[in-house]
């Protein structure tokens, strides 16, 4: 254990002191006792000596502690004047300190340089991802804003006379319009989330009719893609199952997983939206019988704009911000969402609601 200062001042202090007074008590005892008969004022001269011999040597060592302590105190001002420098890599080694507030001090600078060091580093990085997400977004919203210019000076230029180029290319700048307007409808969507804008309102509602009625409302977008969309209940096959959630918001996630098990999928596939009820918690699936995701893609389809298949996902109108709108919308749940894929074969994404 370390010394604090007021101690190590109190050992020294004690350390001369007890013994100076236990000499002086030894020399008094033999001067009455043995050295008879008493010289006149010996007892005066004895203790002024013995004072003065243990002021000394308090004075010497006293100057040894100061002198101690400033150096260690220099070695940490030296060490904190290089941190301040941006040096956050600098550490004072704390083992080196004698006394008790030194090392807590030490201590502190070196928890203080290494919080620095996490802040400034994930600024960087939160500067990165900001530019990146510039950079994207400014891409996505080129390409169609191009594509619609071209379509429309092709028109212009006479094109607009053939019914055939005409017609096709009208439908080409409604599509184009089309994602547009999904895009920036999930940008401003990301953006009011992630700005903490986006408030959520729980309540408890019953599982079963909710999700039924969406599954019921996305049969048109199914029938389309000739994709069957069923709705599943595992181990009862009624009744009312209380969850809580933000329903607005959660149909948000729903529709958006549902949407993609669309999308990603062949015509003739299957698309299940499961329930699965325990005690405290109910399981939601979205099983989905098509092409699957590559393992190595897995752990990056929740990031903004990460796309596996990015023709495909144009293609088919995907913003890119689909699935990382459906992790905001579940984690403000209170909860996270899964995915497990096997490529060629499907994919399921589920999370639980508490009950
Ligand atoms: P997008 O708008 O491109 O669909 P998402 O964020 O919704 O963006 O999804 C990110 C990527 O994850 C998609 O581009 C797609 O490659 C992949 N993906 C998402 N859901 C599925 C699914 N059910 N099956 C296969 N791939 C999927």
């Amino acid at each position: 254990m370390t010394d604090s200062i007021q101690q190590h001042v109190r050992r020294i202090t004690a350390g001369l002191l007890v013994p100076a007074a236990l000499v002086v008590a030894v020399l008094l005892l033999l001067h009455y006792f043995l050295l008879l008969p008493p010289s006149p004022g010996a007892e005066i001269w004895l203790i002024i000596g013995a004072a003065a011999a243990t002021l000394i040597a308090l004075y010497l060592r006293i100057l040894r502690f100061t002198d101690r302590m400033s150096a260690q105190m220099n070695r940490m001002t030296v060490a904190a004047r290089e941190i301040s420098r941006g040096d956050l890599d600098r550490r004072i080694d704390s083992s080196e300190m004698q006394f008790g507030e030194l090392r807590e001090l030490a201590d502190a600078i070196n928890a203080m340089a290494m919080r620095a060091r996490i802040d400034i580093a994930e600024m960087k990085r939160l500067e990165r991802v900001r530019s990146e997400f510039l950079g994207n977004v400014s891409h996505e919203l080129r390409t169609p804003i191009f594509s619609v210019q071209g379509y429309l000076e092709t028109l212009i230029d006479g094109a607009v006379e053939d019914p055939e180029v005409r017609d096709d290319f009208l439908h080409k700048t409604h599509q184009n319009v089309l994602r547009l307007h999904t895009l920036l409808t999930d940008l401003i969507e990301i953006s009011r989330i992630e700005s903490g804008e986006m408030k959520m309102s729980f309540r408890y509602f019953n599982a079963v009719d909710y999700f039924k009625a969406i599954t019921d409302e996305l049969q048109p977008t199914a029938e389309i893609a000739q994709v069957t969309l069923e709705f599943q209940m595992i181990g009862r096959k009624n009744g009312n199952i209380s969850v809580l959630g933000d329903r607005d918001r959660l149909k948000q996630a729903i529709v958006n997983l549902v949407e993609n098990a669309i999308k990603y999928n062949h015509p003739g596939g299957t698309v299940t939206v499961e329930l699965e009820p325990h005690e405290n918690e109910v399981i939601v699936r979205v099983r989905d019988t098509g092409i699957g995701i590559p393992t190595e893609d897995l752990g990056r389809i929740f990031e903004r704009f990460y796309r596996v298949n990015k023709d495909r996902s144009r293609s088919v109108g995907g913003s890119g911000l689909g699935l990382a709108i459906v992790k905001h919308i579940i984690e403000a749940h209170g909860t996270s969402v899964k995915v497990e894929s096997i490529l060629g074969q499907g994919t399921t994404f589920s999370f639980t609601l508490k009950r």
